[in-house]
C-alpha cells in the first residue's frame, strides 16, 4: 500500500465511522493480469497496522462473476449493449466507438468487447460530499462505453456500478481519479434499476510530476513501521485538525480524529 491509498482509506474510513456507519473492505480483482498475488494480504496488513480496522469480512470482486454476468444480460434485453469491433486507433478521443458498430444490433449476447449506448441528452448530477454539486453531460462527453472487455473480463465500470448499487453500501468514499467514472457508474445504476449510494471524492497525491502516486508509476510503499506518522500526514493533507502529540499509536489518532472529522475541511 501506498501513501495514496493510505489517505483513500483514512479518508473513508473517518467518514463512514463518522456518519455512524460501517466501513468496509472491497478488492477490485476483476483484472487477474495486472493482480499482484500477496498484495490483497498486504493491504489488509498495512490497514490493521495503522489502526484501520474494518467491519465485515473483505469482499472480493473476483467471486461475483454471477452478478456481472446478470447485470450484463440485463442490459442486453433492454437493447442497451453493442458490440464494438473497432480498434484502438479508430476510436474518439475519449475512447468512444466512432463506426457504425451501434447500427448493429445483436440479436444473442456475443463475445467480445460490448458497449452500452449512452442517449445523447442524458446529464448525471450529484451532491459529492466533498466537492459539493457536480454534473456531466453523458450523452455529450461520452455517448458510449466499455461493459465487457474485448479479452471477456467485465469492465471495472460495470463491476463497480453493480458491487456499489450492494443495499449495504450507502457511501462510496475514494480518490478524484475516480471522479470522471461516477457519472458512467450512476448511469449503468439507473439502466439496471439500482439505487446508487452517495459519493465522495478525495484529493489524491501526485508526484513531483503531477501524476497520481499509484502502483503501476512505481510508487514506494508505505513503511509500516511508521503508522502514526503515515495516519498525521493523511490527516494534514485531509485538512483535518492535528491530533495532540501525546497520543503516540494510530488507532487514538483515528479516535481522536473521528469525533472531530469535518467534511467541509477537506481540500476542494
Ligand atoms: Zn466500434
Amino acid at each position: 500500500m501506498h501513501a495514496g491509498s493510505l489517505l483513500a482509506a483514512v479518508g473513508s474510513f473517518l467518514h463512514a465511522r463518522a456518519s455512524g456507519g460501517y466501513w468496509h473492505l472491497r478488492i477490485d480483482d476483476i483484472d487477474p493480469p495486472r493482480a499482484v498475488s500477496g498484495s490483497a494480504a498486504g493491504i489488509q496488513t498495512s490497514l490493521k497496522t495503522h489502526g484501520l480496522q474494518f467491519d465485515s469480512d473483505p469482499q472480493y470482486q473476483s467471486h461475483h462473476s454471477s452478478r456481472y454476468e446478470q447485470a450484463l444480460l440485463t442490459l442486453h434485453e433492454q437493447g442497451d449493449l453493442f458490440r464494438c469491433v473497432c480498434t484502438r486507433t479508430m476510436l474518439g478521443p475519449s475512447g468512444s466507438c466512432q463506426g457504425s458498430c451501434a447500427n448493429e444490433n445483436p440479436t444473442e449476447m456475443v463475445t467480445g468487447s460490448l458497449r452500452i449506448k449512452v442517449p445523447p441528452n442524458t446529464v448525471i448530477a450529484l451532491d459529492d460530499a466533498f466537492l459539493g454539486r457536480q454534473s456531466w453531460h453523458l450523452g455529450k462527453q461520452l455517448s458510449d462505453f466499455i461493459v465487457r472487455r474485448r479479452d471477456g473480463l467485465y469492465a471495472y465500470q460495470l463491476a463497480a456500478a453493480v458491487d456499489d448499487a450492494s443495499p449495504f453500501t450507502t457511501q462510496v468514499v475514494r480518490g478524484r481519479d475516480l471522479l470522471d467514472s461516477t457519472p458512467r457508474q450512476v448511469f449503468l445504476q439507473r439502466r439496471l434499476g439500482l439505487s446508487s449510494p452517495s459519493y465522495g471524492h478525495l484529493p489524491i497525491l501526485t508526484d513531483q510530476y503531477g501524476f497520481k502516486l499509484s502502483k503501476q508509476q512505481g510508487a514506494t510503499a508505505i513503511d509500516n513501521d511508521q503508522p502514526t506518522t503515515n495516519v498525521r500526514a493523511a490527516l494534514e493533507i485531509l485538512g483535518q485538525p492535528s491530533p495532540p502529540s501525546k497520543l503516540r499509536d494510530s488507532a487514538s489518532l483515528l479516535a481522536w480524529s473521528l469525533s472531530r472529522w469535518d467534511p467541509c475541511r477537506v481540500p476542494r
